[in-house]
Formats: C-alpha cells, sequence, structure tokens
C-alpha cells in the first residue's frame, strides 16, 4: 500500500476507530515511512489543540454564569413588580384619602374639587403607563442580549 492510502486511515487510528488488522498494517507502514509518521503527528497536535479549546472555560463556570445571570433578572424582575405594586397601593390609597377630606370640606369649590380628581387619577395612570414602558424596554434589553450571544 501507498502512502495515499494509509493517509486518509490517519485521523481514524488516532480516534481508535480503525479495526486491529488496519492498525497494525498502518504501524507497520509508519515504521518504514516518516513522511506519514510527520502527518500523524501534526494530526495528534491537531487534536490536542482542539481538545484544550473545548476545555478552556471549565463547563462550571459556564453554568455558574447562567444561573448567576438568571437570578440577577428574576431579582430585578421581582424588585421590579413590588416597587410597582407598592407605588401604585400607595398613590391611590394618598389620593382616596385626599379626595374623600377634600370633598367633605364645603369650603372647597366643585370645580377645584373636580380638578384634584382629574390631577390625582392623571399622576397615577401616568405612572403606571410610565412602569410598563419600563418593563417592556427590559423585556426588549434582554431579548437583544440574547441575540449579542
Ligand atoms: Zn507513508
Amino acid at each position: 500500500m501507498r502512502c495515499d492510502e494509509f493517509k486518509p486511515m490517519l485521523t481514524g487510528y488516532l480516534d481508535g476507530e480503525l479495526t486491529p488488522e488496519r492498525s497494525a498494517e498502518l504501524e507497520a507502514h509508519l515504521a518504514a515511512c516518516e513522511a506519514c509518521r510527520r502527518e500523524l503527528a501534526e494530526l495528534t497536535g491537531l487534536k490536542e489543540e482542539l481538545a484544550m479549546m473545548k476545555f478552556k472555560e471549565p463547563p462550571d463556570v459556564e453554568l455558574e454564569r447562567y444561573w448567576r445571570s438568571v437570578y440577577n433578572r428574576l431579582e430585578r424582575g421581582l424588585g421590579w413588580i413590588l416597587l410597582s405594586v407598592g407605588a401604585i397601593i400607595v398613590l391611590c390609597y394618598g389620593a382616596f384619602q385626599l379626595i374623600e377630606e377634600m370633598i367633605k370640606d364645603p369650603r372647597v369649590a366643585v370645580l377645584l374639587k373636580v380638578g384634584v380628581v382629574a390631577l390625582v387619577f392623571g399622576a397615577v395612570i401616568l405612572f403606571v403607563s410610565l412602569l410598563r414602558e419600563r418593563l417592556a424596554v427590559r423585556k426588549v434589553d434582554k431579548y437583544s442580549k440574547e441575540v449579542e450571544r
């Protein structure tokens, strides 16, 4: 057999995929052939490099980073939800208290009462709308980051 016939067998030999007879044939040829020995050495080096690249970053680190990012997202998501719920409760409670007092007070003009009610509800609606916008932006950010990766 000539070198051309042995060369395609080299990768299989490295991966241990050859039959014992074929391995023996190849080994006999390698013992006699300098060129094929050099090629085998090159392939071995390439294989080691590939293995090093694969294990450059231990899987543990990758996994840990993944869970940390999931935790951060959950934490911030929860933070935003609590903040918005709390803010809405406080704002509504304060608004109703204020409105109740004003409406009970006969000295305050009806037009002013209407104005204050509109103002307070407007503020609550704006606040909720801003929070929702903020949450939507966060979702988009998360998505674009995932695309980046
Ligand atoms: Zn050869």
